[in-house]
């Protein structure tokens, strides 16, 4: 187990302390949270210069450990991307890595990474680095979390497994209808190239990818949508998945609608 990363401050940056013992214990002639210039470093120790607003030229030390980071400094991070995002941020690695942290306080203050080598701001919001890890010490500092997101709104629909026609699978054969209609499997696969609205408006058909012309086709009785299928069928379903590492989540926006987000771990830190 390695020690928590330290801040350092740049020098000439403003800073305050961590605590309001640290200022009685250091700076017992100083207001509690006075603002500081950090002067110098040397190891563990710290000059600071006292600021009110002007230098002041009064020039306590302090230990590193009591300095504040900013807001948006943290000894490790995590960074959640898309799935088609990873590779790329897998690379900033080898680039080194900039930290950014929002200053809109009307907003949920993200944190934004950008490699080193292209860290121009991105955005007004982003206007101060609060961290800057070189290429050597990434894999230390950041790990990398791929989020998925699925929209569940009629994507997961579920067989019934009493179903007569597809016993559960959720997939009729050709020959089953062949059959039921009398006809046979030939003379079924030339009707559904022709055009198929009249399948479409029968309510006891789905003609799902038919034109691959696979042997089979879904069953209806894959009914309704996630959202329609009853609570008690919705939360098995939802236990499933959370073996599987899904989280879902009901969306209250609109009719409301059904999501489920998977965070994979795609590399830890080292
Ligand atoms: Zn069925």
């Amino acid at each position: 187990m390695t020690l928590p990363r330290q801040y350092i401050p740049a020098i000439g940056r403003r800073v305050t302390l961590q605590l309001f013992a640290d200022y009685h214990q250091y700076l017992p002639t100083l207001t509690v949270w006075s603002h500081l210039t950090v002067r110098a470093i040397d190891g563990d120790i710290v000059t600071v210069e006292h600021y009110n607003a002007k230098d002041t030229g009064e020039f306590f030390t302090v230990p590193l450990a009591a300095i504040a980071p900013p807001i948006g400094w943290a000894p490790q991070y995590t960074i959640h991307v898309k799935p088609d995002q990873v590779d790329k941020v897998l690379g900033w690695f080898a680039r080194g890595i900039v930290v950014r942290q929002s200053h809109d306080m009307s907003g949920s203050m993200p944190t934004a990474f950008q490699p080193m080598d292209n860290s121009a701001q991105p955005h007004w919001q982003f206007c101060e680095v609060t961290d800057s890890v070189p290429a050597e010490d990434c894999r230390k500092v950041f790990r990398v979390a791929k989020i998925e997101t699925e929209d569940i709104y009629d994507v997961y629909l579920v067989p019934q497994s009493d179903c007569t026609h597809c016993q559960g699978t959720g997939r009729r054969t050709l020959a089953e209808l062949a059959k039921i209609r009398h006809e046979s499997i030939a003379e079924l696969k030339h009707k559904m190239t022709l055009p198929l609205k009249q399948y479409e408006l029968c309510e006891a058909i789905r003609l799902n990818g038919y034109a691959d012309q696979t042997e089979t086709f879904e069953c209806h009785c894959i009914l309704g949508n996630f959202r329609t299928l009853g609570r008690s069928k919705r939360a098995k379903l939802i236990k499933e998945w959370a073996k599987d590492g899904w989280d879902t989540h009901y969306i209250p926006y609109a009719y409301g609608t059904w999501e489920r987000t998977k965070e994979t771990i795609v590399q830890d830190w080292e």
